[in-house]
């Protein structure tokens, strides 16, 4: 391996939590509307609305606004939909809080002669801000801040940065994003699961192999590959 791609969200900082505590939030301000499905329905939709929105914090909050409005048939007051940007703003202020072990863990392979790439996918903007907040951004060779995670994008990052795919280890929380289409184009993943998936995550995972290897933590990949 001579490059290490690491992904963002719940690999090296918390994500998932936001997203969950906002769905309580909603659930909440519509109690008395919200049918027992709500969560299914809010995943509905924004499935629907990947196509047009992407991933991340601003289609999450269309996605929640318009599966509120079909949910109250409509009924949903202005001020409770004024709540939901609010909500969605106060998401995208969140402090960012790095994973135990995560800082440490890119220092060391940033010290090393592996080139270190962070690949990450979700609104430009508040990956950016993520990014600069989390202090690491100077420890990365590269930030590469993309639309999807599928074979094209790492087909693509890796011929930009001129690395042939069984030299490529990517390290992240999703089967679906950062193990899948990593093994499919011929380089190395390794899972770190995080407690908490995104519906739209879930994936089955394949067995480990020579390629695909499973992790508790992050502070465990340095030692594996020997920096
Ligand atoms: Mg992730």
């Amino acid at each position: 391996v001579s490059t290490v791609g690491l992904d963002g969200d719940d690999t090296l900082w918390r994500n998932e939590e936001r997203f969950q505590e906002a769905q309580a939030f909603v659930r909440d301000l519509v109690a008395s509307h919200a049918p027992d499905d709500f969560q299914q329905r809010l995943l509905a939709t924004e499935g629907r609305n990947l196509r047009f929105f992407g991933y991340g914090v601003k289609g999450f909050t269309l996605s929640m606004i318009e599966t509120v409005i079909e949910v109250t048939d409509g009924g949903i007051p202005a001020r409770q939909i004024q709540r939901l940007i609010e909500l969605g703003k106060e998401m995208l202020e969140a402090p960012v809080e790095l994973l135990p072990g995560a800082g440490e863990a890119v220092a060391r392979l940033a010290a090393s002669p592996l080139r270190l790439l962070l690949v990450t996918k979700g609104d430009l903007f508040d990956q950016e801000e993520r990014i600069a907040r989390s202090g690491l951004a100077d420890l990365f060779d590269a930030v590469e801040i993309v639309s999807e995670k599928d074979e094209a994008t790492y087909r693509r990052v890796l011929g930009r940065h001129q690395v042939e795919p069984p030299e490529f280890l990517m390290a992240g929380n999703s089967v679906r994003s950062d193990v899948l289409p990593v093994l499919a184009v011929g380089g190395v993943a390794a899972l770190i699961p995080y407690p908490l998936l995104w519906g739209l995550e879930a994936a089955e995972a394949p067995a480990e192999n020579g390629r695909f290897l499973r992790l508790q933590s992050l502070a465990e990949l340095p030692d594996l590959l020997g920096v």
